[in-house]
């Protein structure tokens, strides 16, 4: 903040506020010891039931790191220069340019999603193939312990080679990658989350932690990777490679990079599950503020190519070329006899409560296990001997399974070769050890679709028990991995014994199909642990192919999040808040419409004159962390003299980034050549460092240089939105939620400016559902 204004200041004692500044160690709106009666803030935290939070818990704190991508244009002098200069070719070659840029998001997503499912199906063949050999051969020589520490060895090995990838290589790439696809869409920059580093590790982490046999899947991650190619390849570059083609230099902007990111997010969901529909709700979903019909368009293409794409490369490593079966890399398979009985809806929702008590389980669970990592699990080796524990138990918890549950079927078909024989006689296979030994998508067609009577009940009693287990665990270690399969399987598992429970009662009921209740438990499981509902019912209506259990998984999925939500957030939300990370809801919280732009607002206000030295610009730059800086007229920032309430007339506002582009242009008003700067500069000039700009500390100038100045009229954003000082909080919500800003200038009714309000200081206010209790919270800002 400007240096002489952090006296003593006559507003804040007015309003008996203080605001967390840098510090930001405190509660922002702080009651004042004095007369609680008197007190306007006193009141208002009584009657919006505000708690402060005192506990550490690391999801009461928002962490200053994280910025904020800005989806409003500066309209400034150069913009409109360069706007008016536009050719109707320039036009339609950028319209082209965003249609292409879709067209190969949706091409590479593709293929990465084959490349993936390739190299799993390679190196899962090879480690099924060696430990069922040895099985057999030792269920007649009594050694059975050979093939079992060769499947624990095996499973070990590959999952620290994914480990290692990502606690040495690029720890953003652990887990889904959903969080912190959800809070980029929702407009924060989290560091590393569309390096194409990032994009390897994952690719290579998720088939490690898949082919080792984890309780992970690969459908999350896709989404991940299709979010990390549409950055790279809209802007025409890798700055990590410092590789630059020169191309799409003008998509070099947060607003466009932001809408390609919802396409490759789409693409992803598109070649994971085969949901094209599903992708672009899914970006809708957790993303946009608004629907863009252009954008929504795009995003389509994108996930259809990327469907189509994986499609024909599938059934071409099939062998059978053009046969397009193979849309997602998860396909459900078909149910042929999709009927349901109206008498079952409420059946259906009942599994909706159970998969909503489960998913919170799940969850909660999990969270024990984030807060003990992020407490004890530090170090990068802790991290990837984790990991291989996890693989050993996955690998031991699968054994004993098989070993204690001999659950013997016969073999339907000769040709099933693919069936794992066991402990069974022959022409019979061990159904228990068929779901560990394959693929966990194949494990989920066979739940869905086996005839009734294929499993008994303690093998999957026993197996949904072991997998819960397991998959808690699973999700968060230093791998890639994603959470749709494991919910998948735990809730078909549960589903299917639903499905077998009606069957004994009621013998000869045609309606109690233990594969269509399987579907419902899967359903109901996703529903309660990841609590999306839009994105979700598309997903599965597109990836069974069958619309009509649209409507009760929609019920299904619908009922899991009212329950789930009565206890704790979805898994996604949890994570994104242990971060820190400072998303904002699609609705304002509620019980905050008596909070005034006064009470959300920053105070004092570091400002600039329209016409700056360089010296205070550079001084302030390195003093301050803030990125947004009101422009004013009328303002002395050097008059002592003055108690000060406001900031001078509000101008524009200027970006920190901007400036710095400034200072190193030199764009001086008594540098000789300025006349001829100010011709020659571009608004590509301020694009072309994008997103990396070079810190202030970087910025050598000269004594006299600091004296000169720069006029900031051209470069500032001279329209940006602005709020009056009455605007509730509810109102400044909506202003960013719908139009994406990073901050707004707070004004009085005479244009002077007052305060200042970013994401972080609308972040902070939280609701916090809790046993069905609803209140607001405001929590604190960490610098750490
Ligand atoms: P971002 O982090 O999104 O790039 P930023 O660094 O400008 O933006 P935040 O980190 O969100 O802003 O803000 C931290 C705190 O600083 C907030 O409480 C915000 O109101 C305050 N703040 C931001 N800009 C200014 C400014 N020019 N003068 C005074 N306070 C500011
Ligand atoms: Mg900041």
């Amino acid at each position: 903040m400007a240096d002489d204004e952090s006296e003593r200041n006559p507003l804040l004692e007015k309003e008996q506020i203080q605001r967390p500044q840098s510090s930001g160690s405190s509660s922002s709106i702080n009651a004042s010891t004095g007369d609680v009666e008197s007190d306007p803030i006193q009141s208002l935290l009584s009657s919006n039931s505000i708690n402060r939070s005192e506990e550490s818990q690391p999801e009461k704190l928002l962490s200053a790191k994280f910025e904020s991508l800005d989806y409003d244009v500066c309209e400034n002098a150069l913009y409109l220069r360069e706007e008016k200069k536009k050719t109707t070719k320039e036009i339609i070659r950028k319209e082209l340019a965003r249609w292409f840029v879709s067209l190969a998001i949706g091409v590479c997503t593709g293929l990465i999603a084959c490349l993936i499912d390739y190299l799993i199906e390679l190196t899962s063949s090879i480690k099924y193939g060696y430990v069922r050999n040895y099985v057999e051969k030792c269920v007649e020589d009594f050694c059975l312990y050979a093939p079992f520490l060769m499947w624990v060895a095996f499973n070990a090995f590959i999952v620290m080679f994914g480990a290692i990838l990502v606690a040495y290589g690029e720890p953003m790439a652990a887990g889904s990658g959903i969080p912190q696809i959800k809070c980029y869409l929702n407009g924060i920059k989290i560091p590393h989350v569309v390096r194409i580093k990032t994009l390897i590790c994952k690719v290579l982490g998720v088939v490690c932690a898949v082919a080792g046999g984890l309780a992970v899947g690969k459908e999350g991650p896709m989404i991940h990777s299709g979010a990390v190619v549409a950055a790279g390849v809209s802007q025409g570059r890798s700055t990590s490679f410092g590789i630059d083609f020169k191309i799409f230099e003008y998509f070099r902007t947060d607003t466009e990079k932001r809408d390609f990111v919802s396409g490759g997010a789409a693409a992803g969901v598109a070649a994971a599950f085969g949901a094209p529909v599903g992708g672009v709700l899914f970006s809708l979903e957790e993303g946009a503020s608004f629907w863009n019909q252009a954008l929504t368009w795009r995003i389509f293409f994108a996930s259809m190519t990327s469907t189509f794409t994986l499609n024909v490369v599938q059934s071409y490593i099939k062998g059978n070329p053009w046969e397009l079966s193979n849309p997602g890399l998860i396909n459900f398979g078909e149910f042929e006899d999709s009927k349901y009985a109206g008498f079952e809806i409420p059946i259906f929702m009942v599994m909706g409560v159970i998969g909503g008590l489960l998913g919170a389980l799940f969850n909660q669970i999990n969270y024990m296990l984030t807060c003990y990592r992020l407490r004890y699990v530090k170090q990068r080796w802790n991290q990837v001997i984790e990991a291989m524990i996890v693989a050993s138990l996955t690998a031991t918890a699968g054994f004993v399974t098989i070993y204690f549950n001999n659950d013997c079927q016969p073999m339907k078909d000769k040709t099933q070769t693919n069936l794992v024989q066991f402990f069974c006689d022959d022409g019979q296979y061990s159904t228990t050890a068929n779901i560990f030994f394959q693929t966990p998508e194949s494990s989920v067609k066979d739940l869905f679709h086996n005839q009734p009577g294929s499993y008994e009940v303690k093998t999957l009693g026993f197996y949904t028990l072991v997998y819960f287990l397991l998959a808690t665990w699973t999700y968060g270690l230093s791998v890639p991995s994603g959470l749709f399969i494991p919910c998948i399987l735990i809730g078909a598992a549960w589903g299917r014994l639903t499905g077998i429970f009606f069957n004994y009662a009621f013998p000869e009921a045609d309606w109690a199909d233990p594969g269509k209740y399987a579907l419902m438990g899967a359903a109901a499981m996703l529903g309660g642990v990841v609590r999306m509902t839009i994105s979700l019912t598309v997903i599965i209506v597109e990836a069974t192919g069958n619309i009509s259990y649209g409507l009760p998984v929609m019920i299904i999925l619908m009922i899991a999040k009212w329950v789930g939500d009565f206890f704790n957030e979805g898994i996604y939300d949890m994570h994104v808040h242990i971060q820190g990370v400072p998303i904002l809801g699609w609705e304002p919280p509620v019980m905050s419409s008596n909070i005034s732009a006064i009470e959300v607002m920053s105070h004092p206000v570091t400002v600039f004159r329209t016409k700056e030295t360089v010296g205070r610009i550079v001084s302030i730059l390195k003093a301050d962390e803030h990125h947004g800086f009101p422009v004013v007229s009328n303002f002395d920032p050097h008059d002592g003299t003055i108690s000060r309430e406001t900031f001078g007339t509000f101008e524009g506002i200027i970006i920190r980034e901007q400036l710095i582009i400034l200072l190193k242009l030199k764009v001086f008003e008594e540098n000789p050549d300025y006349q001829l700067i100010l011709k020659n500069i571009k608004a590509s000039d301020f694009r072309d460092t994008y997103p990396r700009f070079p810190p202030i500390q970087q910025i050598n100038l000269t004594s006299q240089e600091r004296d000169m100045t720069v006029d900031l009229t051209v470069f500032m954003n001279p329209a940006p939105f602005t709020i009056s000082d009455r605007a509730s909080l509810p109102r400044i919500f909506r202003l960013f939620r719908a139009l994406g800003l990073r901050h707004v200038t707070v004004i009085d009714d005479k244009h002077q400016v007052i305060g200042m309000v970013t994401r972080k200081d609308l972040a902070r206010y939280k609701i916090w559902r809790h046993h069905g209790q609803i209140s607001m919270e405001e929590i604190q800002i960490s610098h750490g």
